[in-house]
């Protein structure tokens, strides 16, 4: 797929890191997985672009999502440094809308700490989304509070 330049590799990229968090998640719960650095370390950016795509959005094609993504523009809450998610991972829904989110960190299941981060929310599900900086910060708020009950 020759189609694909390195502005629509950045995008599936930064696309895939704003859904990562709950796909970590998902695993981790499923899998009963200990720590985050299992999932997390391994690298999207020596994926190649289809196989980055099927990740993100399984077997849609390029031309539906550049039409999604030009019709993604036009809403009220678009914004360039924001998510600008064009549908939910979870339902499919495609009101996802760009908003502050507060994430809960939980330790099995008590709840150690909540942070403000900027994100998205799918108005049909209510699942939240973080930006690759959101995860940053929660990832260093989970360090911190480890290093606290150390
Ligand atoms: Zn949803």
């Amino acid at each position: 797929m020759s189609e694909f330049d390195d502005e629509d590799k950045k995008r599936i990229i930064s696309d895939f890191e704003s859904i990562l968090p709950k796909l970590w998640e998902r695993a981790r719960s499923e899998a009963k997985m200990d720590t985050e650095s299992e999932f997390l370390s391994e690298s999207l950016e020596g994926k190649s672009i289809e196989e980055l795509w099927e990740m993100a959005y399984g077997i849609e094609s390029l031309e539906e999502q550049k039409l999604k993504r030009e019709a993604r523009k036009l809403k009220a809450d678009y914004g360039e440094a924001e998510l600008n998610i064009l549908v939910c991972p979870l339902c499919n829904h495609d009101q996802v809308i760009n908003s502050d989110v507060d994430w809960e960190i939980t330790s099995g299941n008590k709840k150690i700490k909540s942070i403000k981060v900027r994100g998205a929310v799918c108005l049909n599900c209510s699942e939240t989304f973080v930006a690759s900086d959101g995860v940053k910060a929660v990832l260093k708020a989970i360090q911190e509070s480890k290093r606290i009950k150390e």
